[in-house]
């Protein structure tokens, strides 16, 4: 089963892909994102906590989002998974690798979307007016992207590096269909 793993920026377009490549492949689709948006909802101390870093654009801690993969990924090793916005530290990639190879379980696909600092600002603003993300401001942005370059492209220069067989670049400024096709015809022929 396919263990899959999306890299980029901030508005490169890795969660619309995740999700449409987790249809596909019929595996589920973990946002890291998404689940924390989520636990925004409970209102209590941790949603207050994780409310002020995600809103300033900053990295939520290792040991929150450690925890929460390894427990989603206890229960979906076996049937595959998409891993969008997770590993984004150098601290998040040694768990998972741990995690892995203690399940003896290994990615097969990785995907780094990149795009260029004014597509992408471009496409963040206008996901804000239709997703109401209180991240998604032009003020908050910059550190956003600043936390991409200081910290998560070193991870996927890291996989990049060590797993040049599986590691795929994809042009973000194409189309969402073009980059689908793209995505759809290198896990066809692996
Ligand atoms: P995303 O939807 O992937 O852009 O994530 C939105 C926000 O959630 C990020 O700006 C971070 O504040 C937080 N977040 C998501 N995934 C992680 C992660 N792996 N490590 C730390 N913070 C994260």
């Amino acid at each position: 089963m396919s263990k899959i793993i999306f890299f980029g920026p901030p508005g490169a377009g890795k969660g619309t892909q995740a999700k449409i490549i987790s249809e596909y492949l019929k595996i589920p689709h973990l946002s890291t994102g998404d689940i924390l948006r989520k636990k925004l909802l409970d209102k209590d101390n941790l949603a207050i906590e994780l409310k002020k870093v995600m809103s300033s654009g900053n990295l939520v801690s290792d040991d929150i989002l450690n925890s929460i993969v390894s427990s989603r990924l206890q229960n979906e090793q076996s049937s595959g998974f998409i891993l969008d916005g997770y590993p984004r530290t150098l601290k998040q990639s040694e768990f998972l690798n741990n995690f892995l190879s203690n399940t003896s379980y290994s990615i097969n696909f990785i995907f780094n979307i990149q795009i260029d600092f004014n597509t992408l600002k471009h496409r963040i603003l206008l996901r804000s007016s239709e997703e109401n993300r209180d991240d998604d401001n032009i003020d908050v942005i910059e550190t956003r992207y600043n936390e991409y370059l200081n910290s998560t492209q070193q991870v996927s220069d890291f996989y990049k590096n060590k797993f040049k067989e599986i590691f795929h670049e994809i042009d973000g400024s194409l189309q969402i269909e073009e980059i689908t096709k793209k995505i759809k015809q290198i896990l066809k022929k692996s």
